[in-house]
C-alpha cells in the first residue's frame, strides 16, 4: 500500500487552475492528483514552474470535459488545459513503462470510462524483460497504466508523489516523502537499469541536485559515473535542451561542476571538459562565467540560450582560435563537433559565432555599428557577464542593450520601359 501523508500546502503556491482541472475530472468520477515537479516543489516551498495532472481519463475524454482543451502529441497523447496568460495545466493519462512485463499480466488498463479506486500494493522496481539484458533504452512510452504504475515509471522518488487536492494529501508510492526530507536524489528502482532505459536521466539527476541543493544517494551517484558512457545513446536534441536546462536553472555553476566531477561534461562537451581538467589559462574565468548566469537568474534576468552556451564554450573556443594559423578553420572544427555531438541547429551556431567574433570588438569598447544588429543584445549580455566574471562592471550600454533599428534603405524601383 502507499504511504498516505495528511499535508495541507501552502495556498500562495498552489495554481488556483490546476485545482479547478483536478476537481472537475473528480466530480465526473475520474481520479486526478497533481503529480512530478509541481508536487516536489511545493512540498518543499518552492514555487513550482508548470502544473502536471495525472488522471484516469483517457485523452478524449478529458477534451469532453474542458472546452479549452487541445490534445497533443502523436505517440502518447497529453491534454493541454489552456487558461489567460499562456497557462497550460498538462494532463495525462495514467501511463505505465511497457517493459513492465509483471505489470502487463497482473493488471489491467482501465476500460473507457472507468474510475479506479486507491492503488493496491506494488513493488517499487519496475521489473523488466531479460530477453534484450543489453538494450533497456525506453523506446515505446505509450501504454496506459494504474496510479501506481504511472509513479514507478518516473524517474526520481522525489518526482513520483501524487497529491490529492480533494482530501489534502500526498499519496506516496515510492518513499519520495522521505527522501525529500532527507533531500536525496534516488531513483525509483535500480539505478543502473533506470539510467540504461533512459541515459537523460543523469543529467537531470544532477539537474535537480544542483538546483535543489540536494545530495545524490551513493549507489545512484556510482550509476552516474558507470553508465555516463550511455549518454552517447539518447536522442541528440534532448540532450541539448536538458544542458539548457542545467543552466538555466540558477545553478548552472553548480551543475556544470557536478557534470565535470561526474565524468558526464566529457561525454557533452569533452573541448570544454579537458580546459577545465587541465586548469587552462581561463579556465577560472569559465567558472566565474557560470557564476555571473546565475548571478542573473537571481535578478530575474536570465540570458538566452545563445548566450547561455556561448558562454559555456567561450574559454575553450577562444584558446582554439588564437594559437590557429587560420582562425576561421579553426572556430569551424571546434564547432562542428559540438554541433554534432548536440543536434546544435544551424542557427544557434550561426548566432554563437556572432556572439564570439563580436566579443573582440565590444571588449574594445567598439560598440558603433554592432547596435543596429539584430544579435547585439545577445552579444552584449555575453560582455557583460564576461566583465563581471572578471570582477569588473559592465559598461552600462552591455547591461541595458538597445537594438537601434536598422533604417531601412528605400527600394529602387525598376523602371519599366514602355
Ligand atoms: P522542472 O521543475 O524542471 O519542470 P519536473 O520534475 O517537473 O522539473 P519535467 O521535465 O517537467 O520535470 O517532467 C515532469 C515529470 O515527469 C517529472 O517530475 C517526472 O515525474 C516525470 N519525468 C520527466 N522526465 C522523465 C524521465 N526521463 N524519466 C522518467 N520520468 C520522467
Ligand atoms: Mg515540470
Amino acid at each position: 500500500m502507499p504511504a498516505v501523508y495528511p499535508v495541507g500546502l501552502p495556498s500562495e503556491n498552489v495554481d488556483d487552475d490546476a485545482v479547478k482541472v483536478v476537481r472537475r475530472l473528480r466530480r465526473y468520477g475520474y481520479e486526478a492528483y497533481l503529480v512530478g515537479g509541481g508536487v516536489r516543489d511545493l512540498l518543499i516551498g518552492r514555487r513550482p514552474k508548470d502544473f502536471d495532472v495525472a488522471t484516469s481519463a483517457r485523452p478524449s475524454e478529458v477534451r469532453r470535459l474542458f472546452r479549452n482543451c487541445r490534445v497533443i502529441g502523436r505517440r502518447f497523447r497529453l491534454a493541454h488545459i489552456l487558461f489567460g496568460g499562456g497557462k497550460i495545466i498538462e494532463v495525462a493519462t495514467f501511463r505505465r513503462d511497457p517493459a513492465q512485463k509483471f505489470h502487463a499480466t497482473r493488471c489491467r488498463t482501465y476500460p473507457e470510462g472507468s474510475r479506479t479506486d486507491l492503488p493496491r500494493p506494488q513493488r517499487l522496481a519496475p521489473v523488466h524483460s531479460t530477453s534484450d539484458e543489453d538494450d533497456l533504452l525506453i523506446r515505446n512510452d505509450n501504454v496506459f497504466g494504474l496510479p501506481h504504475e504511472d509513479a514507478i515509471r518516473r524517474d526520481f522518488t522525489i518526482n513520483g508523489l501524487f497529491y490529492d487536492f480533494h482530501r489534502s494529501e500526498v499519496i506516496d508510492f515510492v518513499g519520495g516523502m522521505q527522501d525529500l526530507r532527507q533531500k536525496t536524489i534516488r531513483t525509483i528502482g535500480d539505478p543502473d537499469v533506470r539510467f540504461r532505459e533512459d541515459p537523460v536521466r543523469i543529467l537531470r539527476a544532477i539537474k535537480f541536485s544542483a538546483r535543489l541543493d540536494f545530495g545524490i544517494a551513493p549507489d545512484v551517484y556510482d550509476a552516474m559515473v558507470d553508465f555516463r558512457g550511455e549518454l552517447g545513446r539518447a536522442a541528440r536534441p534532448r540532450l541539448l535542451e536538458e544542458l539548457y536546462r542545467l543552466m538555466r536553472g540558477g545553478a548552472a555553476h553548480r551543475s556544470i561542476y557536478l557534470a565535470w566531477n561526474i565524468g558526464v561534461l566529457a561525454e557533452l562537451l569533452p573541448e570544454v571538459a579537458s580546459f577545465l581538467d587541465d586548469d587552462a589559462p581561463g579556465s577560472d574565468l569559465t567558472w566565474k562565467r557560470l557564476m555571473a548566469i546565475d548571478a542573473r537568474h537571481r535578478r530575474d534576468a536570465l540570458p538566452s540560450d545563445a548566450v547561455l552556451l556561448t558562454a559555456l564554450l567561450l574559454g575553450p573556443l577562444e584558446e582554439a582560435i588564437e594559437g590557429a594559423r587560420d582562425p576561421s578553420a579553426a572556430y569551424e572544427d571546434f564547432m562542428e563537433e559540438v554541433a554534432f555531438r548536440l543536434a546544435l541547429p544551424r542557427r544557434s551556431k550561426d548566432r554563437i559565432r556572432l556572439l564570439v567574433t563580436s566579443q573582440r570588438r565590444l571588449r574594445q569598447g567598439k560598440v558603433g555599428a554592432l547596435t543596429r544588429r539584430e544579435f547585439f543584445a545577445d552579444a552584449a549580455t555575453l560582455h557583460a557577464i564576461d566583465t563581471e566574471a572578471k570582477g569588473e562592471t559592465p559598461p552600462d550600454w552591455a547591461l541595458h542593450p538597445t537594438v537601434v533599428e536598422e533604417k531601412k534603405r528605400p527600394r529602387r524601383r525598376r523602371r519599366r520601359r514602355r
